[in-house]
Order: C-alpha cells, then sequence, then structure tokens
C-alpha cells in the first residue's frame, strides 16, 4: 500500500501576485493529487495539503522553487489526502484572519517589527530568569485552552482570531505592557501577526515561540511548562505530548476530565463544541452544550429513544 503523508507550512514573504502563485498552487497539487487548504496573500501563504508521500516530495520541492518560498519549513505529519473533503487553494487578504490586513508589514525576511523569536530552551531561559514576571499569553481561540496551556498563561476571551484587536485594546492586559509576555499558539503562525499587533499597541517586551507549541512539546514533552493536550485542527481533536500529560480539561456535565471536545446534540442550530467525558457524550440526555433549548432538545431525543 502507498504510503500517504500531510505537509503543514507557512511562510510570510512579500507576494506580488498572489493570483499567479494561487493559480500555480492549484496546478502543481491537482497534478500529484494533492487535498487540502492553502491560503494565499500579499504577505505570504499558509498551506495544508495532503497525499502520496512522493507526491508531497515532489510538491515540496516544486514550491521551493519561488524565490520567497526557498528557505520555508516543512512539518510532516501522519495523514493523507482522505484527511480533507477537496482541494482549496484561494487569495485572502491574510493568511491569518485578525482582520487588520493593512497593518501587517512583511519583507523579505518575514513580519516586520513582530516578537523576538525564541526557542523552547529559550523560554526555560527566560522564565529562569525573571520568574513570575514572565507571562505567557495564548494566542489561540479560547476554547482550545480548556484542555491545555502554558503554567499560569493568560487566556484572552476571543472565540475567533478576530476579536484579539478588540480583546487588546480593552484595557484588560495594560498591566503586561511592561512585562516580558510570551506568546504562543499552536504551530507558530497566528503568534507571527498577533506579537507585532501587540508590539503596536504599546506591548513593549513581546516574545514569540519557534515552531509554537507544537515544537515546545516535541522538545519538553510534560516536562516543562506546558501543561495538558494540545487542540489540533483535524478529526483526532485533541493530543498529548506523552502519557504522563496533566488533565486539564473537564466534562462540562459532571467534571470528570476530558480532553475530548464533542458536537451538541441539537445540530440544527447549535454548532457548540463542548468537553465531555465518554459517560456523559454517550447518553443522548446529557449530550448537549449546556444552553437551555439544547437540553430540551436533547432530553426529547432521550424521550424518543425510550419509546
Ligand atoms: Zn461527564
Ligand atoms: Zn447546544
Amino acid at each position: 500500500m502507498a504510503i500517504s503523508k500531510i505537509l503543514l507550512y507557512y511562510k510570510f514573504t512579500p507576494i506580488a501576485d498572489p493570483k499567479a502563485v494561487m493559480l500555480w498552487q492549484r496546478d502543481l497539487c491537482e497534478g500529484l493529487g494533492l487535498r487540502g487548504r492553502i491560503l494565499i496573500s500579499e504577505h505570504g501563504i499558509n498551506g495544508t495539503v495532503g497525499g502520496d508521500i512522493d507526491a508531497c516530495k515532489k510538491y515540496l520541492r516544486k514550491t521551493k522553487d519561488y524565490p520567497g518560498f526557498h528557505d520555508m519549513e516543512f512539518k510532516w505529519s501522519e495523514g493523507g489526502a482522505e484527511d480533507f473533503p477537496k482541494l482549496s487553494v484561494k487569495v485572502r487578504d491574510e493568511i491569518v484572519a485578525f482582520g487588520v490586513p493593512g497593518e501587517l508589514k512583511v519583507d523579505d525576511q518575514g513580519v516586520v517589527g513582530g516578537g523576538v523569536h525564541l526557542k523552547p530552551e529559550e523560554v526555560n531561559e527566560l522564565v529562569e530568569k525573571h520568574g513570575d514576571e514572565v507571562v505567557f499569553f495564548d494566542g489561540r481561540n479560547a476554547m482550545e485552552a480548556e484542555i491545555g496551556r502554558f503554567r499560569d498563561a493568560v487566556v484572552p476571551d476571543v472565540e475567533t482570531t478576530h476579536d484579539f484587536i478588540a480583546e487588546i485594546e480593552s484595557g484588560k492586559y495594560d498591566d503586561l505592557k511592561d512585562k516580558p509576555v510570551v506568546t504562543y499558539c499552536t504551530g507558530g503562525i497566528r503568534c507571527e501577526v498577533l506579537s507585532s499587533l501587540m508590539i503596536n499597541r504599546g506591548f513593549k517586551e513581546v516574545y514569540q515561540i519557534d515552531g509554537g507549541i507544537v515544537r515546545y512539546g516535541e522538545k519538553y514533552g510534560n516536562k516543562g511548562l506546558w501543561e495538558g493536550s494540545l487542540y489540533v485542527f483535524d478529526k483526532r481533536m485533541h493530543m498529548e505530548f506523552g502519557e504522563d500529560y496533566k488533565r486539564v480539561g473537564h466534562c462540562i456535565h459532571c467534571g470528570d476530565p476530558s480532553n475530548k471536545f464533542e458536537h451538541c446534540v441539537n445540530e440544527d442550530t447549535c454548532r457548540e463544541l463542548v468537553l465531555m467525558c465518554p459517560d456523559c457524550h454517550g447518553s443522548v440526555a446529557s449530550r448537549h452544550c449546556g444552553r437551555e433549548d439544547c437540553r430540551q432538545v436533547a432530553a426529547e431525543l432521550a424521550a424518543a429513544e425510550a419509546r
């Protein structure tokens, strides 16, 4: 059987003609039978594609032919084309949607005016040096932090990346403006942008972690400053850096440990993903998000099932 893989990558680099790059990338992927999702803007590229391992290798090589992408890092992951419904290659105003396309500045070195990049060991050195002064600032959606986060991290109240601007302008975090702040996210891309937006708004000492939580976790497992599970955007929904991970998340119904987000049973009107333990998810009556109308729908479904 042929071996399949998934490639994850991003690069901030000026792209003079995003449309031309989009058409080239689409042709390239179609020709190689790859599926996935690629976003291109005048600031760079952000993609996840899967397929046959040889096709992935060819894709990587051809993509690096583009001058701005020659030193782009590709991360290999388990999976394949079947993990994606189709191939989607699009031009967008932003490759990460913060809602401020005009603010981000990019040159051939990457994002201009972003946070200082730290390797995983440099993160620990910073904390050893400054102790509790160092603040970890979660650059993900608040939901993702429910199952894992850096120790004592600040988790902003954001549902989507679009909410960050209002959040950091709200005044809630003004006491962090003179402290060392380490932004972090899954693979590092969101913090490339977020750290620059924070610096533009008066945060004086902002850092970001090279390769994000993924690289930090690969280096330190559960023995470092990361605690819990990592939310991931594929059907697994979560991953751990070894079995000895801290149980951070809890079932919304019974409070038992859980690291698995489940859909509310009231699918017609509710898109909510909530933490449920296998027992509570296993019973229709409790397979809801906690909202009153959803609880009622669950109760009705359970009654119908019992009939
Ligand atoms: Zn439960
Ligand atoms: Zn619901």
